[in-house]
């Protein structure tokens, strides 16, 4: 099996960032949120990078002309995979750990699913009345995940892997997965996706 997520890569931003206490988690997929520290932050693998840029112009579509800028980070302090809100704006953050484990277990399409859940909540904030009325924040993401799975085409061995990754990884709350799985049908529907291909 390939190393993809743990291999460092030598560069550390030369940023100074802010402490943790200017930071907001918005969204954890793991444990530990409040272990996070921001100082630790690093530039992603390259393969990480790339599911990101994907998963970015998939979405192109649906944000224009507002669309986010959302760097992505490997620390690892990180709980899993968390979206972050900082002096800096929005960004976020995984735990190499984590990326390699779910790349392991599940495939590339399990981290496409964490990711887009979290590109997910930062979409919400701007697009608040696109998914207004489909439940808690945590449901808007999995709605906002559906979404841009939809718009990334995935073959049905990757969108399994998709839904996989997301349900493996509850959201704070831990909502019940059916009605999890209704949000991101409800999310992929509305972006033109064949809701018949999810299982
Ligand atoms: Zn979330």
């Amino acid at each position: 099996m390939r190393k993809l997520f743990t291999l460092a890569n030598g560069f550390v931003f030369s940023v100074v960032l802010c402490a943790a206490a200017g930071t907001e988690i918005v969204c954890a997929l793991g444990p530990g949120a409040a272990s996070y520290n921001p100082a630790s932050d690093q530039r992603p693998t390259a393969d990480a990078m790339e599911i990101a840029t994907n998963l970015s112009t998939a979405m192109s579509t649906l944000c224009a002309p507002k669309c986010p800028e959302i760097p992505l980070f490997r620390n690892p302090t990180a709980a899993n995979v968390m979206l972050v809100f900082g002096s800096g704006g929005a960004k976020v953050v995984y735990a190499p750990a984590f990326f390699q484990s779910l790349y392991d277990n599940y495939g590339e399409g399990a981290l496409i699913g964490v990711i887009a859940h979290e590109y997910g909540h930062a979409l919400d904030e701007i697009y608040p009345q696109k998914f207004g009325n489909g439940g808690t924040p945590e449901l808007r993401a999995d709605a906002w995940a559906g979404c841009a799975l939809a718009k990334n085409n995935p073959t049905p061995a990757r969108l399994a892997s998709a839904l996989t990754g997301i349900s493996k990884y509850p959201p704070p709350g831990n909502p019940p997965w059916e009605i999890r799985l209704s949000a991101f049908k409800l999310g992929y529907a509305k972006c033109a996706g064949d809701v018949s291909r999810i299982h």
